[in-house]
């Protein structure tokens, strides 16, 4: 297996520690960090990091490919896993998760029916759903619910 280093040299970028350390707790978390809470994780190893060391980091490893940025609510989440996936975007929490469980969606198979269908050719699919996690259905009292 190519280990971090050789995948951002894959991509055309020079191996820095910062970046090295940040790539790495992308691909160990599937949380979906904001850039806040990756620049303190990173600080726990890299002390002198600033948070433009950080931002900057993540717009080389979005532009090389190698992470994704997702938004939710006002605040931009980061991901490492470039796959299709389903997100779960809580409006309570802000919490960004994966949907883990086969729902039984094929997203790859999206594209080639859309092109079929209409022409239009797929760089990327995403797929968000905005709502409140299971976590926050249980113990927010405050949730705004639909009046009958
Ligand atoms: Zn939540
Ligand atoms: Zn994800």
């Amino acid at each position: 297996m190519d280990s971090m280093a050789d995948r951002l040299r894959a991509k055309g970028l020079k191996v820095t520690p910062q970046r090295v350390a940040i790539y790495g707790l992308l691909l160990d978390t599937n949380e979906h960090p904001t850039a806040e809470r990756l620049w303190e994780e990173v600080k726990k190893e890299h002390v002198a990091v600033s948070f433009n060391t950080v931002y900057t980091t993540l717009h080389a490893l979005i532009e090389a490919g190698l992470i994704q940025r997702l938004h939710s609510g006002n605040a931009a989440h980061y991901d490492a896993d470039m796959a299709p996936h389903v997100h779960l975007s809580c409006q309570v929490c802000g919490e960004v998760g994966d949907c883990s469980a086969d729902i039984g969606i094929d997203l790859l198979g999206i594209s080639p029916r859309v092109q079929a269908a209409t022409g239009f050719c797929t760089e990327k699919v995403e797929l968000t759903l905005y709502g409140c996690c299971a976590h926050c259905a249980t113990t927010a009292t405050s949730i705004p619910r639909a009046k009958h």
